[in-house]
């Protein structure tokens, strides 16, 4: 198989004549055969020839049988998650994205469905589960804590138990994680963050290589609606072809910055993936190829935080990640405020946690925007 980004830009070789960008088909619908039967599309929300591109190209970033493209990323999340019924309990890593947890305290016990949040989801046993336990769903490394869960594992044990597996893998992309070879069922992403990469598009992608679950996640946006609509299928495979040229340069400008903000004297402590434990290091090193371009750390007491995000110049101070530019957030007032105090201190998230999304600017530049705010606080 050829590599990554030989497949990202050839995916659709060949299939619209010799153009090397396809067409964007805007037609909400399509004619039909008069005389009986079904035509290749029929209504844009079932499927049409643009985000079939989009699809196409999304399913050989993950190496998937199938991928599905949606609205947003919790269009992609809500046809995962209904697949559950009323009587099921899904087991939930925490933390888990604010948009995860919300599904989870609001939307699934609406349909009677029960959660299971366990923070650490490496110490996940026979125990965890009932007869009952239909999923277990997960981030790694989580947002923002970046803790890390070995997949081959979770999946093992629950496929012992019938359960499906199901990684929200936002974090590190396909081009660094590949959780389908690790044996889950189905990944779902927001392809808002990095394979959009630019802050000007809202998606999200479901992907599996299972036929059955493929053709329920397809009825699913026919029932649902919450597909990607042509332009911004179109604009989805462009900014995704650049994944991997992008995300090489960010983590090179994140080990930078780790680097100088460990060396700070007012930096209490600094988050990646793997830092938590020597067994989380190792197994992120096993399942992914790199620790991707988020990290978090925390000012010493003496700094106040308010005033530091203040002095910041390139960094922007405002939720999302994964776009060519530099982001700074508060999660516990932010990406993560939907969460109950007592989960988030399950969690572990602490108040003044600052996360961050490190872009493609000038390493110096970054790293003196920090340390110079971090001086002035
Ligand atoms: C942003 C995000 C989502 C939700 O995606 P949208 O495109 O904003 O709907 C889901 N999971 C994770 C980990 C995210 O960061």
């Amino acid at each position: 198989m050829p590599g990554f980004n030989t497949r990202v830009i050839h995916a659709l070789h060949g299939n619209h004549l010799d153009a090397v960008v396809p067409p964007i088909h805007t037609a909400s619908t399509f004619l039909q055969p008069t005389e009986g039967g079904e035509g290749e599309f029929e209504y844009q929300r079932g499927s049409n020839p643009t985000r079939t591109d989009a699809e196409t190209t999304l399913a050989a970033l993950e190496g998937a049988e199938h991928a599905f493209a949606f609205s947003t990323g919790m269009a992609a999340t809500a046809s995962v998650l209904g697949l559950l019924a009323s009587g099921d309990e899904v087991i939930m890593g925490l933390p888990v994205y604010g948009g995860n947890y919300r599904w989870a305290s609001i939307e699934l016990p609406k349909r009677g469905v029960t959660t299971t949040f366990v923070p650490d989801l490496n110490q996940l046993t026979d125990e965890h589960f009932t007869d009952a336990v239909k999923m277990v769903f997960l981030e790694t490394p989580t947002n923002p804590t970046l803790r890390v869960a070995e997949i081959r594992r979770i999946a093992d044990l629950a496929h012992s138990h019938g359960a499906l597996v199901v990684v929200d893998n936002t974090f590190l992309t396909p081009y660094l994680q590949r959780p389908l070879e690790l044996g889950a069922d189905l990944t779902v992403q927001s392809a808002t963050k990095y394979l959009g990469g630019h802050g000007d598009l809202l998606a999200g992608v479901v992907a599996t290589n299972d036929d059955d679950l493929a053709a329920t996640v397809a009825q699913s946006q026919v029932i649902l609606g919450g597909v990607l609509s042509p332009i911004d299928s179109y604009r989805l495979l462009q900014n995704v072809k650049t994944l991997g040229l992008r995300l090489d340069r960010q983590q090179e400008n994140t080990r930078k910055i780790v680097a100088a903000l460990r060396e700070h004297p007012s930096v209490a402590r600094v988050v990646e993936p793997g830092s938590f434990s020597d067994q989380e290091a190792r197994i992120q090193s096993e399942q992914a190829t790199g620790n991707g371009a988020v990290f978090a750390f925390e000012l010493t007491q003496d700094k106040d935080v308010r005033a530091f995000l203040a002095e910041l110049k390139v960094f922007g101070f405002a939720v999302s990640l994964g776009g060519i530019e530099s982001l700074i957030c508060l999660p516990a007032h932010m990406t993560h405020g939907a969460y109950s105090d007592e989960d988030r201190a399950l969690a572990q998230i602490p108040e003044n946690l600052l996360r961050v999304a490190v872009g493609i600017e000038e390493t110096e530049d970054l790293i003196e925007d920090l340390t110079h705010a971090i001086d002035a606080a």
